[in-house]
């Protein structure tokens, strides 16, 4: 019989949220937008997603304030500025965003600065949804703060939102989803709960992304990706995060290297840097997986969905890996086994051109 995740001491903190799934997402909208007590929302989309954010306002007729097709990647503040200078004008009282997390991210930057609510549309697998967390940019440096004004109010997920996907955002995305509960399992303050959620989460995206990238998925498919989307997501916003998400947001914001891409090369390097210390608390990621080890039960998922493996094919050179080591030993998170910079400076190595992950 295999054990129960129950921990002798741990605490626990739910968050309201409310969380819908199911079919017709944006004809929705205006339901919770009342709901909410709420009469003017501002839609927000990125360029390349503006098509469903004018056909959303359109569909919300008087209750829709305006549309806002800014968002952009690790959300700078110029940008979040510039938008409060106009909310006033536009009598927007609540935010509507549809996209990724750099949608996500930009309701969030105003909802922190007005205490506006929000309902977010999800169209990727990126989980910030979920969390109480904003990562900004500001001169050229990335900050990431927590706060309960930012988690969104709802959540609506909807296959249809998210079958545009691009292909190596679906197989990078739901690798950035793994990660948040890969590194929930061994979080210091994980709790049975979020634990749970990390393994369900884990066992959706492990069932769902093969079918994604190969074949003709169903409605089914794309759906269990956004459960288990939602479920990691949820674990990032209850638990500390580890090396494996302070390496990413180490080259993210050092390099300008693509967010979801980034943690899908250096996840099984991070897992299989941490794994020793903590065995038993990765054996339900290697159970998942078939493989004797969480780390190479990743390095063969990565594998059979057709992850990216190497950061330079995202422009990192070795001339980059010593500020790479600095940023990412400079203020270490906390991580099972300690930091340290000869066997980390191997793994950046190893992870720029894409030679297999090691303990
Ligand atoms: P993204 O939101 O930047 O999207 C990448 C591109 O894909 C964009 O052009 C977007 O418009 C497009 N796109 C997204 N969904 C699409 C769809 N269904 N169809 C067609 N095009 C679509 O990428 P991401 O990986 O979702 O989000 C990355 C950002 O999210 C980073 O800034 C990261 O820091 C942040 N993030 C934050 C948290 C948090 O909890 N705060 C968690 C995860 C990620």
């Amino acid at each position: 019989m295999t054990a129960s995740l129950f921990q002798p001491e741990f605490a626990y903190t739910s968050a309201p949220q409310r969380v819908v799934f199911g079919p017709d997402a944006q004809d929705h909208v205006a339901a919770e937008i009342t709901a909410l007590g709420r009469k003017r929302a501002l839609v927000l989309t990125t360029p390349e997603q503006s098509a469903a954010g004018k056909g959303l306002l359109a569909a919300l007729g008087t209750l829709g304030a305006g549309h806002c097709a800014d968002a952009t990647m690790h959300t700078p503040v110029e940008v979040t500025e510039r938008l409060l200078a106009v909310l006033h004008d536009l009598q927007a009282d609540c935010f509507v965003a549809i996209g990724g997390g750099s949608t996500t991210g930009l309701s969030k930057a105003l909802a922190l600065r007005t205490g506006l609510p929000q309902i977010v549309i999800p169209t990727s697998f990126a989980g910030s949804e979920a969390t109480p967390i904003l990562g900004q940019t500001e001169g050229g440096r990335k900050t990431t703060l927590t706060d309960p004004r930012v988690r969104p109010t709802v959540i609506l997920y909807d296959v249809a939102l998210v079958r545009t996907l691009p292909p190596h955002m679906v197989v990078a995305s739901g690798m950035n989803a793994i990660a948040h509960a890969v590194e929930g399992l061994y979080a210091r303050d994980r709790n049975p709960i979020s634990s749970m959620m990390a393994i369900e989460g884990i066992k959706a995206l492990a069932s769902a992304l093969p079918r994604l990238t190969s074949g003709a998925p169903t409605d089914h498919d794309w759906g269990e990706a956004l459960y288990g989307a939602w479920l990691c997501g949820t674990v990032l916003g209850q638990v500390g995060m580890a090396l494996h998400h302070k390496l990413c947001h180490a080259l993210g914001g050092g390099f300008n290297l693509p967010h979801a891409e980034t943690h899908a090369v250096i996840l099984p390097h991070a897992v299989a840097y941490t794994e020793a210390a903590v065995p038993d608390l990765l054996r339900p990621v290697a159970a998942i997986f078939g493989t004797k080890t969480a780390y190479e039960g990743l390095t063969a998922f990565a594998q059979q969905i057709g992850a990216p493996t190497r950061l330079s094919a995202f422009g990192l050179t070795e001339a980059d890996l010593p500020r790479a080591l600095d940023l990412a030993t400079a203020n270490p998170y906390w991580n099972p086994r300690a930091v340290e910079p000869e066997p980390l400076a191997a793994l950046l190595a190893r992870a720029l051109v894409g030679d297999p992950a090691q303990p």
